[in-house]
């Protein structure tokens, strides 16, 4: 399937990383993990073929897939990241003092213990903090067999091919929807929006009978191929979406945050989304 999946979303172009030096690399029981030293962009992960994560760059992405949610809700307690293997996603969430308890679904084991190895600065101690309780299994089914309910679920998954397929579906959606607090938020990588337009669109056909709102923000990602990087948000608690930037502003300050990437006004910036892809999603 992986195959399949890069030939047709990349076929006739990409993008090429040197390998300078190997450090580690075999095939997991889930899929096949490389980690490598490149000159631009320092330790870089690829499962499956597919970049996953860069020393140089890491934090856009996990800054803006955890402090929009976030800061948007402003008083979350409890939050589930499916996938999220590197310790990015989790680093960011704790950086929340309203975060009681994170919960993070890693179907690979073998991710957690090399990335923890490899690329130390990703995860920071997090997986060691007592706030954060890990599980080792497929999202899909933790999401549709848990009594739990959270109020911020990020699903920081691969692509949408091996493993991951299965977390770009309608019943992990359901899922999803059976375990997200009221007023709770759920975001999701969603691909390259200038690559993916399909796949936002059926995102948000899928999203959109299980939640009030269901739409996108986007952040530029320079790793990921297209530049651009697409999250699904989705939420019951429609004022979320449109926080005032004081607002924003004050819960920033209050949570002490330290980001590179991250700020209010990109935040809401985010939301504003290329006319390609609102016209995408009103032909959808
Ligand atoms: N930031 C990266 C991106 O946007 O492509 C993703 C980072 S993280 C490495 C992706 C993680 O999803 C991997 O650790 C992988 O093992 C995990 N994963 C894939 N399928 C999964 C599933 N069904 N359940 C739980 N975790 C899964």
């Amino acid at each position: 399937m992986a195959n399949n999946y890069l030939e047709t979303l990349y076929a006739g172009w990409g993008q090429q990383f040197v390998m300078d030096e190997i450090l580690f690399e075999a095939q997991t029981e889930h899929q096949h993990l490389v980690i490598f030293n490149n000159a631009q962009w320092g330790r870089v992960m690829a499962l499956d073929g597919v970049i996953q994560t860069t020393e140089k760059d890491e934090f856009v992405y996990h800054e803006m897939m955890v402090h929009v949610p976030l800061l948007s809700h402003g008083s979350a307690q409890s939050v589930l990241i499916i996938g999220g293997g590197d310790g990015g996603i989790l680093r960011e969430v704790l950086k929340h003092p309203t975060v009681k308890q994170v919960t993070q679904v890693e179907i690979d084991q073998q991710v957690i213990d090399l990335c923890k190895e490899y690329l130390p600065n990703h995860s920071a101690g997090a997986y060691e903090n007592p706030r954060a309780n890990i599980v080792i299994g497929d999202g899909v089914e933790f999401v549709n067999q848990t009594q739990q309910k959270f109020d911020i679920i990020i699903s920081d998954s691969t692509d949408p091919m091996g493993p991951g397929e299965v977390l770009f579906t309608s019943r992990f959606y359901q899922g999803i929807a059976s375990c997200l607090n009221e007023g709770g938020i759920f975001v999701a990588q969603n691909g390259v929006s200038f690559l993916q337009t399909q796949e936002v669109i059926t995102t948000a056909k899928r999203l959109a009978p299980l939640f009030d709102q269901a739409s996108f923000y986007t952040a530029a990602v320079p790793t990921y191929v297209g530049g651009i990087m697409t999250f699904a948000w989705a939420t019951n608690q429609l004022a979320h979406k449109n926080v005032a930037l004081a607002t924003l502003e004050a819960r920033y300050q209050a949570a002490n945050l330290q980001t590179r990437f991250y700020t209010p006004s990109l935040h809401q910036a985010s939301f504003a989304l290329p006319q390609y892809i609102m016209e995408a999603l009103h032909n959808g």
